[in-house]
């Protein structure tokens, strides 16, 4: 049997208002919300400190809703470049701990101390290190779960906050969370719940309890792994800081400033993604193979679907028009659409393309190469791709720019 892991899981508290609050600090003892602008639609509220909490103000609350809980709330506009710093300077201190530091989105990392806890002293030590010397270097506060396994790492961490730590141990694991709701752990959504709900099973204690071969007839691999984290059973590895460098897909998005109705208004929008997308692509020199689109309607149901092609791609034309077929086998048109999202994944290197010879390909990279340059000297905006930005859709300030180099992309709101 291997020896017992200590892991624990940082997570930055409010994340993007404690950064505002960090650049400027007359606003930290205010209520504080960070939201898109106050004019536009997708003015609604983003982030908010411990103070706006207290007057019940809530992530995706339109911006008037907010003001009207909380008449004094500071609104500011979010900082993306910002918040990577912060992001990025955390994850250093981290990285002093261990070399071990996986992140989950943008302000949240586990980190596995097994083999380096004795230089520091105990994984108490460890965690309230980390929370004092965050709030003091960074100027914003964590909460830390230090537990044997991942999965209750994190739900440590969501235990006590802000600025806390919560350790979950073999002897009290059960005890302490057992009679919690099964949303309270990584992996289980809210599909899933009601589905165990039918069974059920409400609680955490109930799911490790229950039969092992009804859960995994039910719900299979995915099931069988939830059961065995839930019962204290969970064998996976913090990544290492080197591994997450590989970029797995290439991906941006944008909410539209007005619901897009028709095809002919979305292709603009599609090819301004693409366009970015390929730019970055070819920036990295990375090529991919599987086209992904999300499409979100008006009335906030999801449309998605991927495609793979049949050789790898950093063209915008390419990706544009696999985009495009993607669309028109999962949007009809009835409901008008509220954000999009496309990427690029099944990464490769650039090198083997490039050895292809067909003239249409060459000239096609010469163009963009030269493209490339020209945006690099003169800014993105200098060139722009055939079917131009229709600035009644989209707003730059929008975009969600992502490489997604773990697995939750989606997840970037504190
Ligand atoms: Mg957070």
């Amino acid at each position: 049997m291997q020896t017992k892991k200590i892991i624990l899981h940082c997570d930055v508290n409010n994340f993007f208002a404690s950064c505002e609050c960090a650049l400027n600090p007359s606003i930290k003892d205010q209520p504080v919300a960070v939201t898109g602008e106050v004019t536009k639609r997708n003015g609604i509220v983003l982030a908010k400190n411990e103070i706006a909490k207290r007057f019940g103000v809530k992530t995706g609350d339109v911006i008037f809703e907010a003001k009207r809980k909380c008449p004094d709330l500071v609104c500011v506009r979010p900082h993306h470049k910002i918040y990577e710093r912060y992001s990025r300077q955390i994850r250093a201190i981290y990285e002093e701990y261990t070399d071990k530091v996986e992140p989950f989105g943008i302000d949240e990392c586990w980190l596995d101390i097994t083999d380096t806890v004795k230089f520091f002293g105990s994984a108490l030590d460890v965690a309230n290190t980390l929370r004092e010397r965050i709030k003091k270097e960074i100027g914003v506060t964590i909460s830390v779960g230090i537990s044997f396994s991942k999965t209750f790492a994190k739900l440590g961490s969501d235990m006590k906050k802000p600025d806390a730590v919560t350790v979950l141990s073999k002897e009290n694991f059960k005890q302490k969370t057992y009679h919690l709701p099964l949303g309270s752990i990584i992996g289980i959504g809210k599909k899933l719940e009601t589905k165990l709900n039918k069974l059920n099973i409400f609680t955490l204690g109930d799911l490790a309890e229950y039969d092992e071969n009804i859960i995994k007839k039910k719900f299979g691999i995915v099931g069988e792994r939830l059961q065995k984290n839930v019962q204290g059973i969970d064998d996976d590895d913090v990544q290492n800081v080197d591994d997450r460098k590989i970029v797995k897909s290439v991906g941006n998005g944008t909410t539209t400033l007005v619901d897009v109705k028709n095809k002919k208004e979305l292709r603009s929008v599609v090819m301004f993604l693409c366009d970015e997308i390929a730019t970055r692509l070819r920036a990295k020199h990375l090529t991919g193979s599987t086209i992904s689109v999300s499409l979100r309607r008006n009335d906030l149901i999801w449309l998605s679907k991927s495609h793979t092609i049949l050789k790898n791609t950093n063209s915008a034309k390419d990706i544009y028009h696999t985009a495009m077929d993607i669309i028109d086998q999962i949007w009809n048109e009835v409901c008008p659409l509220r954000s999009i999202r496309i990427s690029v994944s099944n990464l490769d290197n650039d090198d083997m393309s490039q050895l292809d010879l067909f003239n249409t390909d060459r000239n096609r990279k010469n163009l963009e190469n030269a493209i490339d340059k020209i945006r690099q000297k003169y800014g993105y905006d200098s060139i722009r791709p055939l079917l131009s930005k229709d600035d009644r859709l989209i707003n730059s300030q929008a975009l969600r720019i992502e490489d997604d180099e773990n697995e939750n992309p989606d997840d970037d709101l504190s």
